[in-house]
């Protein structure tokens, strides 16, 4: 079928929202800049539209009919890491949703313009895809600090001999922070190096994923140097 020529290169993208109008320009924005795109309404649908389509990412709204977008990306995440943006209706519930640490990569609060959101997918998009090259071409070796184990080729990341599942974002924070254990590392620092963002706007991302780290990982994993920013704490 001549018409799959090609199709492996393309980058799926999973739309959940319920509000049909959004989800249609939303839809139609990304398959305007050459994304495949599938939407799914509702919280159920969403969990098993990702597990169908395998995502390059989702853009996934907060309030779904049959369960929430918090349910749908932990059960998401939990199958397969994807990067995840976030919509919410008010700044006040980014606000709650960054500190409940759900592991959304980046958030948009509406009304956002669909501009500004495939910016955001394509610049998310690059980062992954960037990490990933990296790993390619030259794969590091495993990073190993007392009950932790980090394998960067793989992705993956051990506590006491379990598998952690943690999201794009949070592996590669940690990955930051486990280069230099010990070493406090300032927020602007780690919002730079790890997100790409110049300007210190964003560090309550920072404060989000590291949040949901200890959750994963225990609190005592990484301190908090207050005014400053983390550091990797793992005793040998
Ligand atoms: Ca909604």
């Amino acid at each position: 079928m001549h018409t799959l020529r090609g199709m492996t290169d393309v980058r799926r993208i999973l739309v959940v929202e319920d509000e049909r109008a959004i989800a249609e320009a939303v839809a139609a924005r990304l398959r305007a800049e050459g994304f495949a795109v599938e939407v799914a309404a509702d919280g159920p649908s969403g969990v098993a539209a990702a597990r169908r389509i395998r995502p390059d990412l989702v853009v996934l709204d907060i309030m779904l009919p049959g369960f929430d977008g918090l349910e749908v990306c932990r059960r998401i995440q939990a199958e397969r890491p994807v990067p995840v943006i976030m919509l919410t209706a008010r700044d006040e519930e980014t606000d709650l949703l960054v500190g409940l640490a759900v592991g959304a990569d980046d958030y948009l609060t509406k009304p956002f313009s669909v501009r500004e959101l495939a910016a955001r997918v394509h610049a998310l998009l690059r980062r992954m895809e960037k990490a990933l090259a990296v790993n390619r071409a030259e794969p590091a070796p495993s990073i190993v600090i007392g009950d932790l184990e980090i394998n960067p080729a793989e992705r993956r990341v051990r506590l006491g001999g379990a598998e952690i599942h943690l999201t794009p974002t949070e592996f590669d924070l940690l990955v930051h922070l486990a280069h230099r254990p010990r070493t406090v590392l300032p927020r602007e620092r780690l919002l730079a190096e790890v997100w790409g963002w110049a300007d210190a706007s964003g560090t309550r991302t920072v404060d989000s994923h590291i949040k949901a780290l200890r959750r994963k990982l225990g609190a005592d994993v990484i301190r908090t140097v207050h005014g400053v920013g983390y550091s990797l704490e793992v005793s040998r």
